[in-house]
């Protein structure tokens, strides 16, 4: 499978990771757009979160959505607020086709996005 993020996942190419459990890695985005800027994913491969709709998929969205919660704390960023965001396809601008939520703080936010 050629999926970089599920590489990523799979430690077979390197990235800063800041967490990893059996269902979820999280590391740096490579372009932060924020002074921090994270990237949350499923070790598994889903497309997107359309994609993750179901009770199959149900514990694994709450699991990595609490990691959304607990890197914000870990990296500082809670305090002041920051932002969870999941791009859906193409009008949403989603280039990388494995699920994943950006975590992003550490600077005040526009709303709404672009
Ligand atoms: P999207 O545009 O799909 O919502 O977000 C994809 C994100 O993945 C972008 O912010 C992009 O900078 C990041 N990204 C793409 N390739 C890599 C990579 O190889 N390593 C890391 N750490 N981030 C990546
Ligand atoms: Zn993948």
């Amino acid at each position: 499978m050629a999926c970089i993020f599920c590489k990523i996942a799979r430690e077979e190419i390197p990235a800063q990771i800041v967490y990893h459990d059996e269902l979820a890695t999280a590391f740096r985005d490579i372009n932060p757009k924020a002074p921090v800027h994270i990237l949350v994913i499923p070790n598994q491969h889903l497309t997107s979160l359309h994609d993750a709709v179901g009770e199959d998929h149900q514990t694994l969205v709450g699991h990595l959505l609490q990691v959304c919660a607990q890197i914000a704390e870990q990296e500082k960023i809670a305090q002041d607020g920051y932002r969870v965001v999941t791009n859906i396809g193409r009008n949403a601008g989603q280039s990388v086709d494995h699920l994943h939520f950006h975590v992003l703080g550490g600077r005040p936010m526009h709303w709404p996005p672009g």
